[in-house]
């Protein structure tokens, strides 16, 4: 039987990991994708350089990711951070396209227009293409149509503005506002990017946002740091919603959502392209168990859905603890909104030996979802495999049953004993 013939709609940063993973699986794989018709610059730091490397995006960082000194002012508070790293967007977007490229995927320019399913998948383009395949991946970002939400945060705008000024050194910068945030950055070759991210309602009409955003520069003394006068002129700005989404259903027998098009979060968590590289790592081992080992669907469906919704509530309690530490905002209504969204669960639960248990949930494993025992842990609900190669349920399982510390570990080397006892120790085993 010839491999089934999946089709990525979006190539951002998700839809290009999922394809790479699908190629090295060995299956034939189209992308196609819309250029984004918008100039961005977004911040990532060291840990999503090194994500992207992994799922073999380095050509794509290599053209697009520069260094930059960061400062931000926050709860009354001006700190110089170390460092992250900029990208330019929609030079970041060709380079994944030729990682793409370069891997054999197959890759198609165009704007979807219409999907439809019979004996598979027919996926018509703006230009009348016709594209066919056996799967799906849905990785258009915040552009994907949505199914019913499963979550929504507080409805959210981010103002993009772009200008040209003077080459300097890079920098960029974070500052809190009565009513929002707003993070800039200046590229080395001159080019300026200020984006506030606000309450989507009570905001001028288009034709106002120029000179409302150049007003908001004028008040800010960071703005004047980082900028010269030609920030306080009014330019062209692009609307973006950045309202935290978590998607309903993100996976069915022959079709996945990965990235944004999943679960998009605030863009105050900084981590965008991180959770959606997440989510894209996992997704081709999950389609090669759905495709090859359609008995294990429902122990796959499970992985992914849960993988998303845990990683979905991980970045949401981020972000709030973010809008939580902004001390001096307390009582303006954008930061109520959002310091106790979605929830008041603390980032990390407490350590609780009596909620450890042993149980089977499905893992990865040899490339494909399988079910194995784990520790579940209060903190860690979807469990725990192995810790640096130790069995850890079995050594678990051996304690909750009442065996002595010492005859458990007695089996083990040196090394793995300490490793285990530091371990115990975090999750309140006396
Ligand atoms: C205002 C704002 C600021 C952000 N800042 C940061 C930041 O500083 N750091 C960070 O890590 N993340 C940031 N993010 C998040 C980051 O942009 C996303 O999380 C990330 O790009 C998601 O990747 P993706 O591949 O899921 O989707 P996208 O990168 O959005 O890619 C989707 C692709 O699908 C294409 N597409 C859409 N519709 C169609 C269609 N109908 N037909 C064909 N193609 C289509 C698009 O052109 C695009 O190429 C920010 C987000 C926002 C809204």
């Amino acid at each position: 039987m010839p491999e089934p013939h999946i089709l990525v709609l979006g190539a951002g940063p998700a839809g290009a990991a999922t394809a790479l993973g699908l190629r090295r699986l060995g299956y034939p794989v189209t992308v196609v994708s819309d250029w984004r018709r918008f100039a961005a610059v977004e911040g990532v730091s060291q840990r999503v350089l090194e994500g992207l490397r992994h799922a073999g995006l380095g050509g794509a960082l290599a053209e697009a990711a520069v260094p930059a000194a960061r400062q931000v002012r926050w709860s009354g508070q001006h700190l110089q951070l170390n460092q992250e790293f900029l990208l330019d967007r929609q030079r970041f977007d060709r380079a994944l396209r030729d990682d793409l490229r370069r891997a054999g995927v197959t890759l198609v320019e165009g704007r979807v227009r219409e999907v439809s399913r019979a004996e598979g998948y027919q996926v018509r383009l703006d230009d009348g293409q016709l594209l066919q395949g056996h799967f799906m991946v849905e990785a258009r970002g915040r552009q994907a149509p949505l199914a019913a939400d499963r979550l929504r945060g507080p409805e959210t705008v981010s103002l993009l503005n772009l200008w040209q000024g003077e080459p300097r050194t890079p920098a960029s910068a974070v500052e809190s506002l009565e009513d929002g945030w707003a993070w800039m950055a200046r590229l080395a070759d001159g080019r300026c990017y200020w984006q506030v991210t606000l309450d989507a309602e009570g905001l001028p009409g288009k034709a106002g946002l120029p000179q409302y955003c150049a007003a908001r520069r004028g008040a800010s003394a960071l703005v004047s740091e980082l900028f010269d006068a030609r920030a306080l002129e009014p330019v062209q700005v692009h609307a973006r919603s950045s309202t935290a989404i978590l998607a309903g259903d993100c996976v069915g027998d022959d079709w996945l959502r990965v990235g944004d098009a999943a679960m998009a979060v605030d863009p105050l968590s900084g981590n965008g392209i991180f959770q959606s590289l997440s989510s894209a790592l996992q997704a081709p081992v999950v389609i090669n168990t759905l495709l090859r080992r359609p008995e294990r669907a429902g122990l796959a469906k499970q992985f992914h859905q849960q993988r998303i919704e845990q990683l979905f509530m991980r970045f949401a309690r981020i972000g709030r603890d973010f809008y939580g530490q902004e001390l001096e905002r307390a009582g303006q209504p954008f930061w109520e909104r959002r310091r106790g969204w979605p929830d008041t669960q603390p980032l990390h639960l407490a350590a609780d030996w009596a909620a450890v248990r042993v149980g089977r949930r499905p893992v990865l494993r040899d490339g494909f979802v399988d079910e194995a025992q784990v520790v579940v842990t209060a903190d860690q609900p979807l469990g725990v495999w192995h810790l640096q190669g130790i069995d850890l349920p079995c050594v678990v399982a051996k304690l909750l049953a009442g065996s002595p510390l010492e005859t458990v570990l007695k089996s083990q080397a040196m090394e793995q004993q300490k490793m285990l006892r530091r371990w115990l120790a975090d999750q309140g085993y006396r």
